[in-house]
């Protein structure tokens, strides 16, 4: 059994859903569909929530008739038996019934959640009606009846396989399997998120539960590219990569993936491959447990940085020191991306600020503190990077004229990582291009 997930842009168009229904029996192996919300969707369902929680219910409601106009033109366009179009138009209907009743209640995290979920819902309800009117066969398993997450928002990996075991076992005879990424049940019984892009997450999840035979990403380019696509442009796609470069530029930025897609898969041994909805020919990227060349194969930036210096001569090097720092970020369950050392400074990254003016409270004891907001973290990945000193060399030798904030090198064998101001993540992208891959 294999595990299909299609993005927002694989699903955003009546054309490119009828594209995913060819590609998902196109061959006879069963295989569980994970379908994200319709590209721009949660984006409107975020602002929506935004405009409810400062009371701003008019500009919700706006909102909330712009976006259901797009659902009704674009079943219109998708489903043309009239039997087909009336489920899904009561199907949008139902949806946006309940966006409307929103406007009724008084606004709360879980309501927030409710609004969030509704991209998903739509999406996989109506990819359903599109199979039926296409008399292809298949089975929704509702996402929110199988995946879990804890009190410390961790997915419950044992019991997402025990659940989901027993859903295809009742329906052991269907070789397709509909879900909805993204959304979930927290600890207590609430419809949750795995944060934005989490559908990857879902993916990954159910393919470690099901130990499927491959877990494939169908997206809207053709695979990871060695630098963001986005700013930079000669990028070229990589064939193979390690679970371990593929976890780390995940983590740092590479937004194609969602930062924590990778350890399931991982964990259960599942190669991961990454393909192109639009040009299903093209080979994507692979990524598995097979490690091939040593060295700088990818680079990838995290934004939204902040680093916290703290300044001690007189108790840097007593032990214990850095414990007492760590916990207060324990504390406030706040992580750290990077940390570098010297003999009377320590320098710290976060990418959640949410407590950190309680961190920074907690810290003054400790010495002289400085913080710097708007950062971002440039990585390079690579397996075995720290064995050429070739990369290392070229690496340092393509920076110019950006004040580094930050280098921390040894950590992982597979990634070097760069602190700069975020107004120079660009410019450095695009100078470690030229540098390390040649591409100007
Ligand atoms: P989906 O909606 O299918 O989940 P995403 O927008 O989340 O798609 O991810 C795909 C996008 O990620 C690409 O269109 C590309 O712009 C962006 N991206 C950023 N960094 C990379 C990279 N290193 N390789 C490939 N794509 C990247
Ligand atoms: N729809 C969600 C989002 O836009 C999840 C996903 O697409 O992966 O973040
Ligand atoms: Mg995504």
């Amino acid at each position: 059994m294999k595990v299909m997930k299609f993005g927002g842009t694989s699903v955003g168009k009546p054309e490119r859903i009828r594209q995913v229904a060819t590609l998902i029996t196109k061959d006879n192996e069963p295989k569980i569909v994970v379908l994200s919300a319709l590209s721009g969707t949660t984006n409107a369902l975020v602002s929506i929530g935004e405009l409810v929680a400062e009371g701003r219910k008019e500009n919700a409601k706006l909102e909330i008739e712009k976006l259901e106009k797009h659902y009704q033109n674009f079943i219109e366009e998708l489903i043309q038996k009239s039997e087909f179009l009336e489920k899904a138009k009561a199907i949008v209907a139902e949806h946006f019934e309940f966006l409307k009743i929103v406007l009724r209640i008084s606004f709360s995290k879980a309501l927030n959640n409710e609004i969030l979920a509704q991209g998903e819902l739509l999406s996989t309800k109506l990819f359903c009606v599109f199979l039926q009117e296409n008399n292809i066969e298949y089975q929704l398993l509702p996402a929110l009846e199988f995946m879990n997450i804890d009190e410390n928002d961790e997915p419950e990996i044992i019991n997402i396989e025990k659940k989901l075991k027993q859903l295809l076992q009742q329906n052991s005879e269907q070789k397709i399997f509909i879900t909805q990424g993204y959304i979930c049940k927290n600890a207590k019984q609430e419809v949750d998120n795995l944060k934005r892009g989490g559908s990857d997450y879902s993916a990954s999840l159910i393919a470690a539960a099901i130990n499927a035979s491959v877990c494939e990403i169908w997206t809207d380019i053709d695979g990871m590219h060695n630098n963001d696509p986005r700013v930079v442009e000669k990028t070229f796609p990589i064939e193979q990569l390690s679970f371990d470069e593929a976890a780390e530029l995940a983590y740092f930025g590479a937004k194609i993936l969602h930062p924590a897609s990778i350890w399931p898969a991982q964990n259960y041994n599942v190669p991961v491959k990454l393909l192109n909805t639009m040009h299903p020919e093209e080979k994507g990227t692979t990524i598995s447990d097979k490690t091939n060349i040593v060295g700088a194969k990818a680079i990838a930036a995290k934004d939204n940085i902040t680093a916290i210096r703290i300044k001690s001569s007189r108790m840097l090097l007593a032990y214990g020191f850095l414990r007492k720092i760590f916990e207060v970020f324990e504390k406030y369950k706040t992580s750290i991306d990077m940390i570098t050392t010297s003999e009377v400074a320590v320098s710290i990254t976060i990418d959640n600020t949410e407590s950190l003016n309680s961190i920074l409270k907690e810290l003054e004891p400790f010495g002289t503190i400085e913080v710097d907001e708007n950062q971002t973290i440039v990585s390079v990945v690579g397996n075995e990077i720290s064995q050429t000193d070739e990369t290392i060399k070229k690496l340092f030798n393509s920076i110019h004229e950006i004040p580094v904030r930050m280098v921390s090198y040894g950590g992982s064998p597979h990634n070097i990582s760069l602190l700069v101001a975020a107004e120079n993540k660009i410019a450095l992208l695009k100078q470690l291009n030229k540098g390390l891959f040649g591409l100007a």
